[in-house]
């Protein structure tokens, strides 16, 4: 079925490996309020390439929790997992300009490798803004020929992204700095223009053997297959924007605008987790809570919307 045009859509995107929680349904309702304010469109997609993770009673739990606060996509739900030929073929696009490679490290010989090079040179390791290692294997510590063998010959690897090429050849596709449209206090508020920083993410993973995708890698061939002009999200997916935008350029694709809201917090100041069953919508309707209660204690009901702190780019 064809989706209807409009000159707003959004999505919400949640991963079917849990229960929603607060936090996603403070997501959901600044996607659908948004829509609601410009006449635009909402739609629901369900980010389940992890098939050893995500489970059909979850994707269910997220349909049934979403119906419950009244919250309806406009159009069918997307499910990632029927669409690994697309994901595929964009990968074997960035293979032909040269721009992935397997790679065969281990974890531990990733872990054992940022280890030795800490207490080599008595610093932390650099970190990607998830604050992960960056892994400290360069794509030159081995040839093409050799990486074509090792995976010829069946052994595990992952696919990464090489980072630097990719930089260098979005310069030379031209098109002008690598940046975004984030808008300001409201999905549809004033854009500013933010320059993206893709090279603090390192040569990133595109695919692994068990998940022939990766989230960086699905969310941009997603949002352009669905004609999202607006994503709108929590701002622990600010930094994740750099990679998007990145590959966006590479695959041809459009840049949405996009807007990371704020976070929704516990009681001690951290991001709401899926493993926290205590704020799952599902456990808040068990113990009698009503969609109104939820819905004012996010305080949106009223209209009234905390100030979303934005990350300052540079950190
Ligand atoms: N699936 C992601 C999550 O559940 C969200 C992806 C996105 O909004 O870009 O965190």
């Amino acid at each position: 079925m064809a989706l209807p045009a409009s000159p707003f859509t959004c999505r919400f995107a949640p991963s079917p490996n849990g229960r929603l929680h607060l936090g996603h349904a403070f997501s959901a309702l600044v996607n659908v309020e948004a829509a609601r304010r410009m006449g635009g469109t909402f739609l629901l997609r369900l980010e389940d390439i992890d098939t050893t993770r995500c489970r059909p009673e979850y994707a269910r739990g997220i349909l049934d929790d979403l119906a419950w606060l009244g919250i309806f996509p406009d159009a069918p739900v997307r499910r990632q997992s029927a669409h690994f030929a697309a994901y595929a073929a964009a990968i074997a696009r960035l293979e032909a300009m040269g721009l992935v490679y397997p790679a065969f490290e281990s974890r531990s010989q990733i872990a054992g490798a940022v280890i030795g090079l800490e207490s080599a040179t008595g610093r932390p390791a650099p970190r990607d803004p998830d604050g992960a290692p960056l892994v400290p294997f360069p794509r030159s510590a081995m040839t093409n020929a050799a990486r074509a063998a090792l995976r010829d010959q069946g052994a595990p690897f992952v696919v990464r992204l090489d980072m630097a090429a990719s930089i260098a050849a979005v310069r030379d596709l031209g098109g002008g700095p690598l940046s975004w449209k984030e808008a300001q206090d409201v999905p549809e508020g004033p854009l500013k223009t933010v320059e993206a920083d893709a090279a603090r993410w390192g040569d990133v993973v595109l695919a692994r053997k068990d998940v022939p995708t990766s989230y960086h890698l699905s969310v941009v061939v997603d949002d352009a297959a669905q004609g999202i002009t607006h994503v709108i999200r929590g701002m622990d997916l600010y930094h994740a924007t750099s990679v998007h935008v990145l590959l966006q350029r590479l695959l041809g694709l459009p840049t949405p605008a996009y807007h990371h809201h704020r976070l929704i917090l516990d009681d001690s100041g951290y991001k709401l987790s899926k493993s926290n069953s205590a704020t799952s919508l599902h456990a808040l309707r068990a113990a009698g809570a009503t969609s109104q209660d939820v819905l004012r204690r996010l305080q949106l009901a009223s209209g009234a919307r905390g100030e979303p702190a934005y990350p300052t780019p540079s950190t």
